[in-house]
């Protein structure tokens, strides 16, 4: 008899958790409606795993015939590799997910320094997701085959660019900076398989959508002479064919 009770208060409060979890796993504000436009982070934060690039976006990337190094000379003279892609940082805990791209007298001797743009691109990020990443910018481009890559530049001291912009292989888009102080002087330069803009980290387990940065820029280097130096109104014209009569 003195059972019954007690079972009775048992299903009360299993009732009472199984509500206060359905509260908080349902409520209303987690499900999504159709009406509501979405909301803007509440930290002011944009999730950069969800920011895949819109569809006009897509549409202006422009194809690049020819990828250059985006430090030095023309064929990346007078440039060190500091820490090559994939390296094992054992300090950082994981693979370097770029090259760290250096002037040949070391240390701050080429802060200030040109970047040039690697290919003809569009710019989709240009910004300071972080002090530890300083200014950095990323630009898609399209391969001849219908890929999208995306370069990133990252410590920069100057962005020369906004978001939007349509720059050509060769431009000086920023200049070589130390993040904040944080490192002597460098290039940070990635090369990534991607749609959309998903900065991360600069040391991981995992390449993802990394590709080797100097591997892939001279596997895209061949250009017929024809091709080179594209005109922008060639690119112009290409979006927008002579109307039939
Ligand atoms: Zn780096």
């Amino acid at each position: 008899m003195r059972g019954l009770p007690l079972n009775l208060l048992t299903l009360i409060v299993a009732i009472a958790l199984v509500g206060v979890m359905g509260f908080f796993l349902i409520r209303p504000s987690a499900l999504h409606d159709d009406e509501t436009p979405l909301a803007m982070p509440i930290n002011g934060q944009l999730d950069h795993r969800f920011h895949f690039l819109s569809a006009w976006l897509t549409a202006q990337i422009p194809t690049s015939l020819r990828f250059d190094p985006p430090l030095g000379s023309d064929h990346g003279g007078l440039v060190y590799n500091a820490q090559k892609f994939w390296d094992f940082n054992s300090k950082r805990g994981g693979h370097h997910t770029g090259d760290d791209l250096n002037g040949i007298g070391g240390m701050n001797t080429d802060l200030g320094d040109p970047v040039y743009c690697a290919a003809d691109g569009l710019v989709v990020f240009a910004g300071e997701p972080s002090a530890g990443w300083g200014k950095l910018l990323v630009i898609a481009h399209r391969t001849k085959d219908g890929k999208t890559l995306h370069s990133m530049y990252a410590h920069l001291d100057r962005i020369n660019v906004a978001i939007g912009a349509l720059v050509p292989r060769g431009e000086v888009i920023g200049n070589v900076g130390t993040a904040n102080g944080y490192y002597p002087a460098h290039l940070h330069f990635e090369i990534r398989s991607s749609d959309g803009v998903d900065i991360g980290a600069g040391y991981s387990m995992m390449p993802l959508n990394r590709l080797d940065p100097a591997a892939t820029v001279s596997s895209l280097r061949n250009a017929g002479v024809d091709e080179l130096s594209q005109s922008p109104l060639v690119n112009m014209l290409d979006y927008c064919p002579t109307p039939k009569k």
